[in-house]
């Protein structure tokens, strides 16, 4: 399940510059995707995903430049808390709870391996999975979360291709938490906006990976 991956560059050196560059690129996509988020959220939502990642990345991305943190971990978790601040939605709870654990499980190393990045993330992960009670399968951002973080200790192309993988496979899901599962049934045939943006996060780490 390795197709288009390219699994034998070597992993870079993922330091605070790094996550820098990520924040920057999941700014510029957010705001590039923001009225595709938008329009999947409204046939299954109420048509604000995109406008929310849009008010929540500027505001992070402003933050850090402010801020300046000297960490991997103390970078992830000014991103989360500004996403908890500045987004009404429930993805900004979501989302911020999943980069402040994410963060706070890197501690203060200057440089994490791709495997540290990967547990860091499951406990990330497993956070906004008791926030919002939502397992696999029920049409949420965890669809493309979960399947990235199983990837990501291969490599950052494979987390990639997975969450994508996931986004799209949730059409055919119904949804089981959140606005879209007051629709029930009817919320089949729909990819869930969350599971979108979560894809375009994840390839945002592996965009920013060759540059310097
Ligand atoms: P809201 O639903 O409050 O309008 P957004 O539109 O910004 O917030 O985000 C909607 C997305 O949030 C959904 O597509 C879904 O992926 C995600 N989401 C909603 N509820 C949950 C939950 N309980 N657990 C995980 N993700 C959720
Ligand atoms: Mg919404």
């Amino acid at each position: 399940m390795t197709e288009g991956a390219d699994t034998s560059a070597p992993t870079p050196a993922l330091d605070t510059a790094y996550f820098q560059r990520w924040l920057e690129r999941a700014t510029e996509v957010v705001v590039e995707q923001a009225d595709h988020l938008t329009e999947l959220d409204s046939p299954i939502g109420d048509a604000d995903h995109g406008s929310n990642l849009k008010r929540g990345f500027r505001a992070a991305r402003d933050a850090v430049a402010e801020q300046r943190p000297a960490t991997p971990g103390a970078l992830l978790m000014l991103v989360g808390r500004q996403l908890v601040s500045s987004v009404g939605g429930a993805s900004g709870p979501l989302y911020g709870t999943l980069l402040r654990r994410t963060g706070k499980a890197l501690g203060d190393a200057p440089e994490v391996s791709l495997a540290e990045l990967a547990e860091a993330l499951r406990v990330g992960v497993d956070a906004v999975s008791q926030l919002g009670g939502a397992v696999a399968g029920d049409k949420t951002m965890l669809d493309a979360l979960l399947p990235a973080v199983e990837a990501l200790p291969g490599s950052l192309a494979e987390a990639g291709a997975a969450a994508d993988r996931g986004a799209v496979a949730t059409v055919e899901l119904r949804a089981r938490k959140g606005r879209a599962s007051y629709l029930g049934e009817r919320s089949v045939g729909h990819q869930d906006p969350g599971a979108t943006s979560a894809a375009l996060l994840v390839n945002a780490l592996v965009e920013v990976a060759g540059d310097e």
